[in-house]
């Protein structure tokens, strides 16, 4: 990462709080029989989160960047380390020289990754994916999906660990006892298959959680991939409206200076037409109200909606590429430029944050 010299804007990772959030995840997942495979793709793999990620009880690391897991075992972070994209063919090298396991649900691409296995004299674990109704990765066929286990099982490459799904992440599907019970069955259907039974079962990600919370996870699923639900509690705090207060939900915070504040109208003055991105926004009349610019923008958080600021009376109203805009009106105390103000960082924006070359990014205990 580039070494930037001035303070602000940063990214604050509390490595503590995320400890506790790992432990607690881990420890319930734990007393269902379910292990953990910790998630680092949504701090952009960054080896000094890691660390502490992979001392809190998870049975080894995950993400969907090849880079990401390099970079870690570079920093001398044991992993395991699963590969959770399923694999780009022309990546199948780099898969197999610093992963430890992959999804799957490619035949061509798992030969591809047993005959780099046998040049590079290594195994890869391979998780084969269903796909339940999320419509990302997997197989829809789940006859296919069992003769595709066979076919692995006879590889002599590489290792059938399991099979698993993935939901939420694209067509939001929720997991449910009835979906991830059919996931269960498809574990039989290769058991029954391959004569022997599967290591893996895995049930998904953060989004899986509530069941285990709730007690309904079926029997048969003894495995889940989670990050954001250790990262982002408040995502299943505000979003599924469980209880989550054994974690902390303020692990990750985003600090920008103040760059202007004035009293401005509440709508713009002049004939609307389309912002930066190509969007007509709406601006409600509310009278004219302070305001303040802050010096960090979409190019690092993406959508403003996954900033929550920290300071009563603060709001945002939207943003640019390089400017955040506030409404300060309520704002109790005098704001002016080179003030610092805190926000929550939610997924979206702590993953881009943490990528972006112009934010820093802090570990703090
Ligand atoms: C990102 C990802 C995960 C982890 O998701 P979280 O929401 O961060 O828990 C698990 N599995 C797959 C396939 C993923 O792409």
């Amino acid at each position: 990462m580039d070494e930037i010299a001035r303070e602000y804007p940063l990214i604050e990772c509390n490595l503590t709080k995320l400890g506790h959030n790992a432990r607690e995840i881990v420890s319930r997942c734990a007393a269902r029989g379910i292990s953990v495979t910790g998630v680092i793709k949504g701090f952009n793999g960054d080896p000094r989160v890691a660390a502490v990620f992979r001392d809190c009880g998870v049975d080894g690391l995950a993400t969907s960047r090849t880079e990401q897991i390099a970079a870690c075992r570079a920093a001398g972070i044991p992993g395991p380390y699963m590969l959770v994209r399923i694999p780009m063919p022309g990546e199948a090298a780099d898969v197999v020289s610093l992963a430890d396991s992959t999804l799957a649900s490619e035949m061509p691409t798992v030969r591809l990754l047993d005959a780099e296995c046998a040049r590079q004299n290594k195994r890869l674990g391979i998780l084969l994916m269903a796909d339940l109704g999320d419509l990302r990765e997997g197989f829809w066929d789940k006859g296919e999906l069992v003769e595709a286990a066979a076919e692995t099982e006879a590889l002599s490459n590489v290792d059938l660990l399991g099979v698993g799904v993935n939901l939420g992440c694209y067509g939001a599907v929720v997991p449910t006892p009835e979906n991830l019970g059919a996931l269960a069955e498809v574990a039989r259907s290769v058991e029954a298959r391959i004569g022997r039974s599967l290591a893996l079962v895995s049930g998904g990600a953060t989004t899986s959680l509530p069941l285990v919370l709730d007690g309904t996870m079926p029997a048969r699923i003894n495995h889940l991939r989670v990050g954001e639900g250790i990262l982002q509690g408040k995502d299943l705090s505000d979003l599924f409206g469980l209880d989550m207060s054994f974690l902390h939900l303020d692990v990750f915070t985003i600090k920008a200076e103040v760059l202007e504040v004035k009293r401005k109208p509440s709508r713009p003055v002049g004939r609307i037409f389309v912002d930066a991105y190509g969007y007509t926004p709406e601006f409600p009349e509310r009278g004219v109200r302070r305001r303040a610019l802050a010096g960090i923008g979409k190019l690092d958080f993406a959508y403003c909606d996954m900033l929550k600021p920290r300071e009563k009376g603060i709001s945002v109203l939207g943003a640019s590429s390089d400017h955040l805009i506030l409404d300060a009106e309520d704002y109790p105390g005098e704001l002016k430029p080179g003030d610092v103000l805190e926000f929550d960082a939610r997924y979206a924006a702590a993953l881009f944050a943490t990528g972006s070359r112009y934010v820093r990014f802090v570990c703090t205990r």
